[in-house]
């Protein structure tokens, strides 16, 4: 199956420029995370190779390379984009990532999560593609015993988000052994800020994380905002996360690739700063950062959401050299905030 231009659009660059340069598929490229990712893949020299469904992914997100439309269940369209082109790595953002809707709807994650990861690697390996890049997530982790959590700590998810992350994992270390699948799974903490030319940033309908709503209620969308619980065991009672820029988690991904590009085996990595904030210390500082007064109201926590998720990243920092350059809470906000007020989608 050749792809149709409604479905295909080459960004930018006529396609034979593409022909020198290293093609990586970047699933769920017009989602938040992937498009800061395909914007610094471009700018690394790579040619990326956006799937996207645009189901929560934004067409106008995807500044660089290429675009193919359509669901990542669709193994026909899968099969097309490996036989168009070489493809060297595969990166996989796209999933679905509340934690909320993940225990209403749990059926969701592990057929879109768990069900489409299958595809994807079913196809890639089919056609020799042996370099994985995946999206995992501290959720993984469920209630830590310890923190900072290093990627030795048990993993017990406690939402199906994280389980249906942590199945994906566990497929990963199988497929290694197996078919010499090569793969790094990156988990997340908490991905925040914008771009720094306020191209790109965070845009989901409805909006549920926290630091765009915060600053929704700054810009007078919303007239004040839930803090989910404050009689968590922390030293305000709101729950505490590690907040990392979603341009650091774009710069973890290169370093990944080049990591397993290196031929390096298989590796997991936390991608955090190793310090807390909680809800009420990030609502304070949104609220200086933008001069504006946040109205809160305390509501009941979050079923699924545990006190307290801090990343130990040293792994990362050490083996990947990687290193946070944007994660201070007033780079992310300000970024975040630059973004909210001149939106391009
Ligand atoms: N949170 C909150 N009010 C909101 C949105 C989020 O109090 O309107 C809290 C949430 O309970 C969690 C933290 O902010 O403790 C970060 O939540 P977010 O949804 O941004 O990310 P998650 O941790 O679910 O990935």
């Amino acid at each position: 199956m050749c792809f149709t231009s409604a479905m295909w659009r080459r960004v930018l660059l006529g396609s034979s420029y593409f022909d020198f340069m290293t093609s990586i598929l970047v699933t769920g490229g017009a989602g938040y995370i992937g498009c800061h990712t395909v914007r610094e893949l471009a700018r690394s020299g790579y040619h990326p190779i956006s799937l996207d469904n645009l189901s929560e992914g934004h067409r106008e997100a995807v500044l660089e390379g290429d675009l193919a439309t359509g669901d990542l269940s669709d193994e026909a369209l899968l099969e097309s984009i490996f036989q168009d082109q070489p493809v060297d790595a595969v990166m996989h953002f796209a999933s679905r990532c509340y934690v909320r809707e993940s225990m209403e709807n749990p059926r969701l994650y592990y057929e879109q999560n768990v069900g489409n990861a299958l595809v994807l690697l079913r196809v890639m390996l089919s056609h020799g593609v042996k370099k994985f890049i995946l999206s995992s997530t501290c959720a993984t982790y469920g209630n830590p015993e310890r923190v900072p959590i290093d990627e030795t700590h048990p993993q017990n998810p406690i939402n199906s988000y994280g389980e249906s992350k942590l199945f994906i994992e566990r497929m990963l270390k199988h497929y290694d052994r197996a078919y010499g699948l090569r793969s790094v799974s990156l988990r997340y903490f908490n991905a925040a800020g914008a771009s720094l030319d306020a191209q790109l940033g965070e845009s989901h309908h409805p909006e549920t994380h926290l630091i765009p709503r915060i600053l929704k209620v700054a810009k007078g969308e919303l007239e004040k905002l839930q803090i989910f619980g404050d009689d968590y065991p922390t030293h305000d009672g709101s729950c505490i996360r590690d907040y990392i820029h979603v341009l650091d988690l774009a710069s973890a991904h290169i370093a990944a690739y080049r990591w397993l590009s290196e031929g390096q085996g298989s590796e997991v990595f936390n991608l955090g700063t190793g310090q807390g904030h909680s809800v009420k210390q990030v609502v304070t500082a949104a609220g200086q950062i933008t001069e504006q007064e946040i109205p809160v109201e305390v509501s009941p926590g979050r079923a699924g959401d545990p006190p307290q998720l801090v990343a130990n990243p040293r792994r990362a920092n050490q083996l990947l050299g990687w290193w946070p350059k944007y994660s201070d809470l007033e780079t992310m906000i300000s970024t975040a905030w630059a973004w909210e007020q001149k939106r391009r989608y």
